[in-house]
């Protein structure tokens, strides 16, 4: 099965000059979607996962059923002010200001090893502070798991010490 055929592009979204990729399509297919759940499954296989951790909310679509499959948990990341319990919080730089995730303080445990999904690897500014909250907790970053990478902004690169798998790149 070729995912790509489950994605679609679209131009100028959110701002002039920016192709967005919408994982709609492949999420809105059964088989794809399962296709897709179960490479991430594969990978995480021999890595003796305790926890998976999405930020949202595509960290979401990805993640939960990777976790379901696995038969492990999952914990949600989320921006400031979304989660009920106590959390502890990372700020990250965007292009413009600043944004803040969070997770609650008993979301993992100390030694647990942890899978990270998301939909997309852009700039790897999520995926490090979604990290960095992990790891404060202890947890054990195990592996980081995407859909879709995009090359020219080089995310990978700042993610470097970390396994790392993403199942197609633009
Ligand atoms: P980064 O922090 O720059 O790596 O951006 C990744 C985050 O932004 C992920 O949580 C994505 O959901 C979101 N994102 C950035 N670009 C796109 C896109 O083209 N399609 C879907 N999500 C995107």
């Amino acid at each position: 099965m070729n995912l790509r055929d489950y994605i679609a592009s679209i131009p100028n979204y959110p701002s002039e000059g920016i192709i967005f990729r919408d994982i709609s399509p492949l999420m809105a297919d059964g088989e794809a979607y399962r296709y897709a759940t179960h490479q991430i499954v594969e990978y995480a296989k021999e890595k003796q996962i305790d926890m998976v951790v999405g930020p949202e909310a595509r960290g979401f679509i990805v993640g939960c059923p990777v976790a379901y499959e696995l038969g492990v948990g999952f914990a949600p990341v989320r921006k400031k002010g979304k989660l009920p319990r106590k959390t502890i919080e990372v700020s990250y730089d965007l292009e413009y200001g600043s944004d803040t995730l969070t997770i609650h303080e008993d979301a993992i445990k100390p030694g647990q090893r942890v899978l990270i999904c998301d939909d997309l690897l852009a700039t790897g500014g999520t995926i490090k502070a979604t990290i960095e909250l992990v790891e404060k907790l202890g947890g054990v970053v195990a592996g980081c798991a995407f859909l879709i990478e995009l090359n020219d902004l080089n995310g990978r690169e700042k993610i470097k010490d970390y396994d790392i798998i993403t199942l197609m790149d633009y």
